[in-house]
């Protein structure tokens, strides 16, 4: 696994989707020169695996935690829970465990090595476009032109901010993550215990990650508090587990039981309640960003309408957020940069007069939308 940042922009690069690699050097070049792919000059504060098959943020230390939290839990209820209650109740708790822990560990993967729908930043030819159009729409004052654009949507008017960073107008639903400095489509929030944004193209996995996880610990919950209480009931039920496993049974009793107990006990709630404000978003068609923002309930300033992309029924909100086809991956970053890939430099009418450059530089940490965390 081979772990590179890159903070070197190439814009040229990323605007012109270019998926079959370059002709191939003379025979001299060869051995000097390899075919850089996109993921190593990306711009944005990610992390790329495998040659870049794999996008995790810059800031992905939690998730290891996560993962320890719940293999440590489930591998504790295997070994120890298990094979009790198989023998007192029923041969299908393992198996309920098993299929549950599996698809909680794939949608967490899922949800921390898919690209949450990153926009790829505006080329050098396309920058100065969006800036001629905004210079063109200004009035001749002092004043620098305005950076919103109004579209309608559904019959409602929503505001479109410019973003310094990615130099274009974000599309409707997109914020930019200031942890990954990257504009992500229906940014829903940046989530530290996945190590990754969540937005348009992970957001299903990660709700599917959390309501599995959610039925996972109330499960584990609700076995070992079985198991805790069968084994305390005394009578034959106790004395006959002793004497089966004797050393077993009173360690298991005062440490890996109360381990499990604790973890399942505060997690549940947060969980549950986690996956219950999510089952209201995707209900109501609602990004997390937008609830806590207040986008559409008049919290923001704005006439409090409604959401304009709710369908107004719970049944097609809930397919359009979780079954709607798959967007495909903007960022291209498997995609080969071209040969001469020299360091970014502005052609010349690409230059910002210098009172742009200079509102740029005071608007940067504006641009920035803080990134609402799962704690939070
Ligand atoms: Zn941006
Ligand atoms: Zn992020």
């Amino acid at each position: 696994m081979k772990n590179c940042e890159y903070h070197q922009i190439d814009p040229q690069s990323l605007s012109t989707p270019n998926p079959t690699p370059p002709p191939p050097p003379p025979c001299a070049e060869r051995k000097t020169k390899r075919a850089k792919r996109k993921w190593e000059a990306f711009p944005g504060r990610n992390r790329f695996y495998c040659d870049g098959r794999i996008i995790l943020a810059r800031q992905s230390g939690v998730l290891p935690l996560t993962l320890g939290l719940i293999l440590v839990t489930s591998g504790l209820f295997f070994v120890f829970d298990c094979p009790f209650l198989v023998e007192h109740l029923t041969s299908c708790i393992p198996v309920i465990g098993g299929v549950l822990f599996v698809f909680v560990v794939i949608t967490l993967l899922q949800t921390s090595f898919t690209d949450p729908g990153i926009l790829p930043r505006a080329g050098p030819d396309e920058a100065a476009d969006i800036e001629r159009q905004i210079d063109n729409s200004g009035s001749a004052s002092y004043r620098p032109p305005p950076r919103t654009k109004e579209i309608l949507i559904h019959e409602q008017v929503v505001k479109l901010k410019y973003c310094f960073t990615c130099k274009m107008f974000r599309p409707p639903r997109t914020s930019h993550c200031s942890l990954c400095d990257n504009c992500v489509e229906r940014f829903d929030h940046h989530c530290p215990w996945v190590g990754n944004c969540v937005g348009k193209r992970n957001y299903r996995f990660f709700y599917s990650f959390i309501v599995s996880l959610s039925f996972l610990t109330a499960f584990i919950f609700g076995c070992v508090t079985t198991h805790l209480v069968m084994l305390s009931q005394g009578g034959n039920g106790i004395i006959v587990a002793l004497q089966e496993s004797p050393a077993r049974y009173p360690f298991y009793t005062a440490t890996c039981g109360s381990v499990e107990l604790v973890v399942c006990f505060f997690s549940v709630w947060s969980i549950l309640g986690l996956s219950g404000f999510h089952t209201y978003l995707v209900a109501s068609n609602l990004t997390t960003n937008e609830d806590i923002k207040g986008s559409w309930s008049g919290k923001s300033g704005s006439e409090g309408s409604g959401n304009p992309y709710s369908y107004s029924n719970i049944f097609t909100n809930c397919c359009a957020v979780l079954c709607g086809p798959m967007p495909p991956s903007l960022i291209d970053r498997r995609g080969f940069l071209p040969p001469d890939d020299a360091p970014p430099t502005a052609p010349p009418e690409v230059e910002l007069p210098a009172l742009e450059v200079k509102s740029d530089m005071n608007m940067e940490d504006r641009c920035q939308d803080f990134a609402v965390s799962c704690a939070g």
